[in-house]
């Protein structure tokens, strides 16, 4: 049989067992940074064609530098730190070939050559790699990390062993693993901590298997990240309004920037920051929804979800002020494949279905010329009035089933103080927002604490979604 491997990271907090320790893991992760440094500068004067620096990138004489360090950090250590950025320096040719390809939509920033890690008089970023057979990690009531130290440190620390042994914090998220990569160290200075993240492979028996053969189909989109149907009759309603409002402050901040620079630049420091906070923001939202929704998927028995095309953020909210790659880019390409990733882990299969299809469909009568979107509401002229994306969720997965969903119960105005009861509380969609901490609603005394039930009809009631069409500027 062929075992299915997976790649997933370790990622946890170390901590120096003495205050020796700790400088020669100082020293280390500071000689590391020199080192990288070193490189790149060779490299980055190449790259510009400065006078004096002979040939391209890959001619400068890493080797000879390499070889300056491996007293200090270890030869293997000093060697993978030198492969460590001709990696990233074929990461950024390989960037830039995807952003001059017009037909590539994956890459949306013009990419900048590797940083260098701080310098000597500021400081240096305190980072480096270990190769991956020159540490090792135990796992278990005190766990910790065993790494390969160059002579010249340990005499420096008069360390006697060979090795730096460091105390590991907490519990990994994958204990049993077939192999480990390169492990990263660095200094985390707004948490004053060190941490360290180790790749590893391991094989599916590590995978959950799905509780039963339940189906979802979600529908994606920019101001409702996700609207989710099972086949359980189970809805979710993730909102994305202000996480994209943010996200489109941001982007228009840099175009503002962008447009002050001189002739022939085209990022500063301060641009490459907003780049950075703006993405991390997006990674670190989608991420949690993903854990978030495959979670409560795994829970209600699923074990496919189909996802749908982004019909209504290319229909309707961006064409004027922004370009398809940037739609791409908050939305649709690297939210499915986290989406993916994560669904393997749960043995959950993601299907993504591009065929056109239309988000303005009556699930009452099935008409699509007598509907009217206004914001979040579907209403059509038999008399349906729905969520528009939760409806079209619901369309999609009936239309990939080829089963009726359960339907929704609607209250009247009158009625909304009462459908909360707990046996009403499961038809209802269970709405959650993004607190930059995780996706939460407000509690509800039958629900789960993160839970909010929500019926469609009282959405446009709040504030907060209700918001207008601002995102049609
Ligand atoms: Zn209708």
């Amino acid at each position: 049989m062929l075992a299915w491997l997976m790649k997933r990271t370790n990622t946890f907090a170390v901590r120096p067992l003495s205050e020796a320790g700790e400088q020669l893991l100082r020293d280390l992760l500071d000689a590391s940074a020199a080192l990288w440094n070193e490189i790149n500068y060779q490299r980055l004067m190449r790259y510009n064609d400065e006078d004096g620096f002979e040939g391209d990138v890959w001619d400068a004489d890493t080797g000879a530098l390499e070889g300056k360090y491996k007293d200090v950090l270890g030869a293997s250590t000093a060697q993978t730190v030198r492969r460590a950025n001709s990696e990233a320096w074929r990461g950024f040719f390989e960037n830039k070939k995807k952003f001059h390809d017009k037909s590539n939509t994956s890459v949306t920033e013009h990419p900048e050559p590797p940083g260098f890690r701080g310098n000597e008089d500021d400081g240096r970023v305190l980072k480096g790699v270990v190769r991956k057979d020159a540490y090792t990690v135990e796992w278990g009531d005190r766990s910790r990390l065993e790494m390969v130290v160059g002579k010249q440190l340990r005499d420096k620390h008069n360390s006697p062993k060979s090795r730096l042994r460091l105390e590991i914090v907490g519990d990994p998220n994958w204990p049993d693993y077939e192999d480990q990569g390169r492990l990263e160290l660095w200094y985390d200075e707004t948490d004053e901590v060190f941490r360290a993240s180790q790749p590893v492979t391991v094989s599916d028996d590590t995978r959950n298997t799905p509780l039963a053969s339940e189906t979802a189909a979600l529908d994606i989109g920019a101001n409702n990240l996700v609207a989710c149907t099972t086949t359980t009759g189970e809805k979710y309603l993730y909102e994305g309004r202000k996480l994209f409002q943010r996200f489109r402050d941001t982007t228009r901040e840099i175009a503002r920037l962008q447009s002050k620079l001189g002739d022939g630049r085209y990022s500063s420091k301060r641009i490459r920051r907003l780049y950075r906070k703006r993405t991390r923001r997006r990674d670190h939202a989608q991420e949690a929804l993903c854990r978030d929704l495959i979670e409560r998927l795994y829970q209600e028995g699923v074990d496919t979800v189909y996802i749908g095309g982004l019909t209504d953020v290319l229909e309707t909210h961006w064409s004027v002020e922004t370009n398809a790659k940037t739609h791409n880019f908050w939305a649709f390409k690297k939210f499915t494949e986290r989406l993916a990733c994560t669904a393997e882990e749960y043995g959950i299969s993601i299907e993504v279905r591009s065929e056109a299809w239309t988000s303005k469909e009556c699930p009452q009568c099935g008409s699509t010329d007598r509907t009217n979107r206004h914001q979040d509401t579907l209403t059509c002229l038999c008399g349906f009035e729905g969520h528009a994306d939760l409806t079209a969720s619901e369309t999609f997965l009936e239309r990939q089933t080829g089963q009726t969903v359960r339907p929704m119960a609607r209250p009247v105005s009158s009625e909304i103080t009462d459908f909360r009861d707990a046996e009403n509380a499961q038809r209802f969609p269970a709405r959650f927002e993004w607190d930059d901490h995780q996706w939460s609603g407000k509690s509800h005394p039958h629900d789960s604490p993160k839970e909010q039930r929500t019926d469609p009809s009282t959405v446009h009631r709040d504030g907060n979604v209700a918001s207008g069409d601002s995102q049609a500027v």
